[in-house]
């Protein structure tokens, strides 16, 4: 349905849910040149603005107009959690009352920010706080945009890169997700560049397919965790049927068509993923591929019994990877200390 014709009785139509040819549609059918339609796209998308008061190169009349048929939801936030290593932790706030979390990680004059794609997880990963809790709803693209200009504004910065490694599967919302890595990517938008954009799933194999054919250059991460079926079986239950067998060669299929050296994601649990069986087998899958392992001391979860392996392990997963040809790397967790490391966003929430 065109825009134009959501009479102001209706109003509300979100602007950030609606495409430039439909902004020109509207104000072309309100009687206004086409060139109005960039200066509010910048208002809305470089400026961020959340009142159309606030577009101060737009006629007054124009401004009328827009606030009387459309809206401009703006997020609010919550609560907000500062970490001692800089890193800060935002619960934000949508219309229906869903929250979500999201996270900015500062390093010298680069942002790097960390956004949820739905309000919990459906996957059931055992070692995931956010697993571990409920399952609200997916998150639209703009609420995904959302969280990055959120953080942004907040650290009076640009956000240099995005990983979407929050709450949430992206490939069990791939759409929004998909509108949400453009919106980021977009000149018109966040202006980032689309290998600074990376999702992280844990292997929703046709979604992973699909992922390969988008002509942008965006980065992509696999939980993988354990190359072992059976033990991967019992960590994340919620993707027993994408075995591992059909995760390589849908990962080989990736690496053959976009050229891009996808990650892995393995964080080290004591006793249960970081046996020489398993270091065998994770060498196995990764050996002659292009990836890069990230090894991940498993992040502490409240009243669980996992544990991470020692830092010792770890470095010797990092030499016997190097020995078979496997880059590899143990990352540091940032935010530990507000609970905002990886795996430990979940809907419980502490206000200071
Ligand atoms: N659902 C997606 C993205 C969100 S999880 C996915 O699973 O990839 C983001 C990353 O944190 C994933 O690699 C996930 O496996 C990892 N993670 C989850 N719980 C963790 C924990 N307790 N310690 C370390 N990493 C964890
Ligand atoms: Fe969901 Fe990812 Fe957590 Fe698994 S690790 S429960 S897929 S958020």
């Amino acid at each position: 349905m065109p825009l134009y014709d959501i009479d102001s009785s209706k109003s509300n139509v979100d602007l950030r849910n609606v495409s430039h040819e439909q902004l020109v549609e509207l104000l072309e059918g309100l009687g206004y040149p086409k060139f109005r339609a960039k200066q509010v796209e910048d208002w809305v998308w470089k400026h961020h603005v959340t009142d159309f008061q606030d577009m101060t190169n737009v006629p007054a009349k124009l401004r009328a107009d827009l606030a009387e048929r459309c809206a401009l939801g703006g997020t609010v936030e919550v609560a907000r959690q500062i970490s001692n290593d800089g890193s800060r932790k935002y619960l934000l706030g949508y219309d229906d009352g869903t929250q979500a979390e999201c996270v900015g990680m500062p390093n010298r004059n680069r942002l790097a920010v960390c956004v949820s794609t739905q309000a919990g997880c459906r996957m059931g990963c055992v070692f995931c706080a956010t697993g571990q809790g409920g399952f609200s709803r997916s998150l639209k693209a703009t609420e995904i945009y959302d969280q990055v200009m959120h953080v942004s504004e907040d650290f009076q910065t640009r956000a240099s890169s995005v990983v979407m490694m929050g709450q949430g599967e992206p490939f069990n919302n791939y759409d929004e997700v998909l509108k949400a890595l453009r919106m980021l990517n977009s000149p018109e938008g966040a202006g980032i560049g689309a290998r600074h954009l990376t999702v992280s799933t844990c292997g929703i194999i046709p979604m992973i397919r699909r992922f390969a054919k988008e002509p942008e250059q965006f980065t992509l991460a696999v939980s993988l965790h354990s190359a072992v079926q059976a033990t991967r079986n019992t960590i994340m239950p919620g993707v027993k049927k994408y075995t591992l067998a059909r995760l390589h060669d849908a990962m080989a299929e990736y690496v053959e068509a976009t050229g891009r050296r996808p990650t892995y994601e393995y964080a080290l649990i004591g006793g249960v993923n970081d046996n020489n069986l398993e270091l065998d087998a994770l060498c196995d899958f990764t050996r002659g591929t292009l990836a890069h392992v990230n090894l991940i001391q498993l992040n502490d979860l409240e009243g669980s019994k996992l544990k991470p392996s020692t830092a010792e392990r770890a470095e010797q997963f990092v030499r016997r990877l190097a020995q078979v040809g496997v880059e590899a790397t143990i990352r540091n967790s940032r935010g530990n200390d507000i609970d905002a490391a990886c795996g430990q966003l979940s809907q419980k929430h502490r206000v200071e």
